[in-house]
């Protein structure tokens, strides 16, 4: 926070003056010692009187220090002598007696507390180099959120591109603050919680930097990782602390950047004490229940990793508003790029449109750091304008550069995994009660699925009859039999794809009783391996023979499934071609242009007959298309 070269020469100083004590308490108890009288046994001492070698004492209760007449000094331990006294005086030693001192009442506190004291500078000493800033002790378990000064955000809902659902969303929530009279008529429940959750790089941060310039109400901004002290106790005192400040300030926006950092799964991992990082979420929680919405406190985080988040985190009541922040599409990237360009020197011959085609995969943050690239290319050039020349170039290095953590797909990628999902939803959508395809895309996510065909079912459904997941079966292989039948080769794609097939066809056979061959028969027992968490265990109680069978029955369901799907993709061949250009050419389709591109007619989906047909002949129809 405030990191004044003042508070750090102070503390230097006081570190310094530390130190300089120290030296020299050590130096003086070193010189002591070697001046420090001689010390007597009280026989020498009565010896040193008796031949007139001494020539005066100081008696201090028992003890007794001494000069010779030589001038040397000594010191010595009297024992209960009434004669001393007289003795003394025969010798004409010079007696000298005090009352018996007791050092003063504030060096004896103070040599009390001093290693306390000692400690404690230490203490704060260290909490401040840790902490790097700050030169009060109070501002260490202080939040240490930012006030945003809206006046100071220049930034605003028009730096924020392609992502017009998001905007929307949020701008409600905005719209909430400035005017709350207008919901509570309404008797809306306003949310409590808003989560934005999506890959790096999409603009997470950068909305709410947006908001923060938008609402016109306070912001505090905090990251999830400031929160994470190594002291125990210190992120739940920020939580605390953090919460306090916001409703003194309502209306107010929260916003926590990066949660996953406090709100992690409780207790996973093995063997961690995460002490620190439990006690920091029990806090967050127990803040985000005590606060009522309507007080104008709307707390806002971003996050990468929705998946890892503590459920707690997303039971109602907390972040009750989930917010998918996508990576952008072909006219998502062309608008971040327009962003980006703004008030740039562009060559005539710049095309945005291209641009945008040629980056899929590239999130909002490498089309900025794209743009940028560009220009310093055309600056070492000596070049008045970015000519499209620069930004060629500038993709290839974003690509190559270091900060791009997930996929970037060629053109023939692009082909690949274009006829691929088309290969999935055409047979979705051919094969008579499957659930209609809502949504093909084929912009990669997270590095994980190239694409993905998203098929909603029309109403809740608890259970799947045999025909249903044998329709799943061909569904799920279609991607690689489009592959195989298109490029006359298979990629490892689809390798999720057969691995859910396998586990569906597998779970029909040893647990739903669904082969006419073994009969309805439960095969196996799953349990879960308590100490291991989630991992599944199988206990075989069934013997080779059996076992033999199921994995040929398992493998004939398969194959059956392929047949089908290979047959409705051969008969609907120019479809699946116009599908699959449609999608390279806009990435993203819903289902109205799936439907336009399809247009699959009840009656002339793929019927009942033919199913069963092919079913049972297998092979026979591979090259009817
Ligand atoms: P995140 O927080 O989701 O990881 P950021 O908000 O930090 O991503 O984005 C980093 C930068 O990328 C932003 O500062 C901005 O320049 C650019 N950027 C990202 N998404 C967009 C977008 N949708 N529109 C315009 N610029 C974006
Ligand atoms: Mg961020
Ligand atoms: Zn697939």
């Amino acid at each position: 926070m405030n990191n004044y070269p003042s508070g750090k020469f102070y503390r230097n100083l006081g570190f310094y003056l530390l130190f300089l004590i120290i030296i020299i308490s050590l130096a003086t108890s070193f010189m002591q010692r070697d001046v420090s009288p001689q010390v007597f046994t009280y026989s020498q001492f009565l010896d040193a009187v008796e031949r007139g070698l001494v020539d005066k004492v100081v008696i201090v209760d028992r003890n007794i220090a001494g000069e010779m007449r030589d001038g040397s000094r000594f010191t010595t331990y009297v024992p209960d002598d009434p004669d001393l006294i007289k003795t003394l005086r025969e010798r004409n030693v010079e007696i000298e007696a005090k009352p018996p001192t007791e050092p003063s009442w504030w060096a004896r506190i103070l040599s009390s507390l001093f290693p306390t004291i000692l400690l404690i500078v230490v203490w704060i000493f260290l909490l401040q180099q840790l902490q790097g800033g700050g030169s009060k002790v109070t501002s260490f378990v202080k939040s240490r959120a930012k006030m945003v000064d809206p006046e100071k955000v220049k930034i605003t809902f028009e730096d924020v591109a392609g992502i017009d659902e998001v905007k929307e969303e949020l701008k409600e929530v905005v719209d909430f603050l400035k005017n709350p009279r207008k919901f509570q008529r309404t008797g809306a429940r306003i949310p409590r919680g808003v989560l934005l959750y999506g890959p790096p790089g999409t603009g997470k941060t950068l909305l709410a930097k947006a908001i923060a310039g938008e609402a016109g109400v306070p912001f505090f901004s905090i990251s999830g990782s400031d929160f994470v002290e190594m002291f125990v106790g210190v992120g739940a005192a920020r939580v605390r602390d953090l919460f306090t400040t916001a409703k003194r300030n309502a209306p107010c926006i929260v916003f926590v950047d990066e949660l996953d950092a406090v709100g992690r799964h409780r207790g996973a991992g093995l063997g961690g004490g995460h002490d620190e990082r439990e006690q920091t979420l029990n806090q967050l929680l127990v803040e985000m229940d005590g606060f009522d919405p309507n007080q104008g406190v709307i707390l806002i985080a971003a996050t990468n990793r929705p998946d890892i988040l503590d459920p707690a985190l997303l039971r109602p009541g907390r972040f009750d508003r989930r917010i998918a922040v996508p990576q952008p599409d072909v006219l998502g990237r062309e608008a971040i790029l327009k962003v980006h360009v703004r008030g740039k020197p562009l060559g005539s011959d710049v095309d945005l449109k291209v641009l945008a085609r040629r980056t899929p995969g590239f999130v909002g943050a490498d089309l900025a750091n794209l743009v940028n690239e560009a220009a310093l290319l055309a600056a070492r050039r000596g070049k008045n304008v970015i000519g499209m020349e620069e930004f060629e170039e500038a993709i290839d290095k974003v690509i190559a550069g270091p900060e791009r953590k997930h996929v970037i797909i060629s053109e023939k990628e692009k082909k690949i995994i274009a006829y691929h999902e088309a290969g999935h939803a055409l047979v979705a959508r051919a094969l008579p009660g499957s659930d209609p395809v809502h949504k093909i895309s084929i912009i990669p996510r997270g590095g994980v699925a190239l694409g993905y065909t998203l098929q909603l079912p029309t109403e809740d459904r608890y259970l799947m009859s045999k025909q249903e997941l044998l329709n799943r079966l061909a569904i799920l292989l279609g991607g690689r039999v489009a592959e195989e039948v298109v490029f006359k080769d298979v990629t490892t794609g689809a390798h999720d794809d057969l691995k859910k097939a396998t586990e569906i066809a597998r779970e029909m056979v040893c647990e739903y009783g669904m082969s006419e061959i073994l009969g309805p028969l439960t095969l196996g027992r799953k349990h879960k391996e308590v100490f291991l968490g989630r991992d599944i265990a199988e206990d075989r109680n069934y013997s080779e023979e059996i076992a033999y069978a199921i994995d040929k029955e398992v493998r004939a369901i398969i194959d059956r499934a392929y047949e089908q799907s290979r047959d409705i993709i051969l008969r609907y061949r120019e479809k699946l071609d116009a599908l699959a250009y449609r999608l390279i050419e806009k990435e993203v389709l819903n289902r109205e242009e799936i439907d336009e591109v399809l247009g699959f007619y009840e009656q002339e989906k793929v019927s009942a007959e033919t199913l069963a047909q092919s079913q049972d002949e297998g092979g026979e129809k591979e090259h009817e298309g």
